[in-house]
């Protein structure tokens, strides 16, 4: 089922990387992904992925079964297998935690797609939440290496950001460059998943440092994360039985 080896543990978005700290090509350096179609600094025209994509497939790379609810993860330009591999089965763990709760388990599929071409020093969050938009699941998780800029003070590259109810983006590029060995980098990244999906969700920060849905500024304050606090694991249950029950199967 590539569910990770250890309990799932969930955690946030954060910031925190004022300008002066920034690189100077977030697509450079990526060991988790083909380079190739990521450009840096150059404004290109994005064919939104669509003829790149591969067929849907679930987390263990069978069909997807369309009368059950439906989490996608849509890796854009993100090849690393192992890596996806934490991310759906973190999510998975977290769905088969609170089983009774929600309507039902939702299958956890993959879909890849090319990571459009962007100038990292912009605000992309709304490009990656159009592309979401044409994504099939009733929620919709955005991977991507790129930097996700944002100018709100003090800019800096976030670690993810919510688009509209049911979808969110998450940005694995302060974790790369910021995390020393990929053990940690895959048990940060499994939390932030959760945080992640917390924020398609609509869930506010918590104010409790030891759950994951706190408030991160550095990928250090997701170590400290031992849980999902009671009034969390409430709102996503309500959050998830909307969406799941509420919304079509797209
Ligand atoms: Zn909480």
């Amino acid at each position: 089922m590539g569910l990770p080896g250890k309990r799932t543990r969930f955690i946030l978005p954060g910031q925190a990387t004022t300008p002066q700290d920034a690189p100077e090509d977030p697509c450079k350096g990526s060991g988790f992904k083909k380079p190739a179609r990521c450009n840096g600094f150059r404004e290109l025209v994005e064919d939104g992925g669509a003829s790149m994509n591969r067929p849907d497939r679930d987390s263990d790379g069978g069909s997807v079964d369309n009368s059950i609810p439906r989490v996608t993860l849509v890796l854009f330009d993100i090849w690393d297998r192992d890596l996806e591999r934490t991310l759906s089965g973190t999510l998975q763990q977290f769905f088969f935690s609170i089983g009774e709760r929600i309507p039902s388990t939702p299958q956890v599929s993959v879909q890849n797609r090319p990571c459009p071409s962007i100038n990292p020093f912009e605000e992309n969050i709304g490009r990656f939440c159009k592309l979401l938009d044409d994504a099939p699941g009733n929620i919709r998780i955005g991977v991507i290496d790129v930097g996700l800029w944002t100018f709100s003070p003090p800019p800096r590259f976030i670690f993810g950001q919510g688009c509209r109810y049911g979808s969110a983006v998450l940005s694995t590029y302060r974790f790369r460059r910021e995390t020393q060995s990929r053990k940690l980098l895959h048990l940060r990244l499994s939390r932030e998943v959760i945080k992640i999906l917390g924020l398609a969700c609509n869930l506010d920060a918590c104010e409790d440092p030891q759950c994951m849905l706190t408030y991160h500024r550095a990928v250090e304050d997701l170590d400290r994360n031992r849980y999902i606090c009671r009034h969390c694991r409430d709102q996503f249950i309500a959050s998830l039985g909307e969406l799941f029950n509420n919304f079509q199967q797209r």
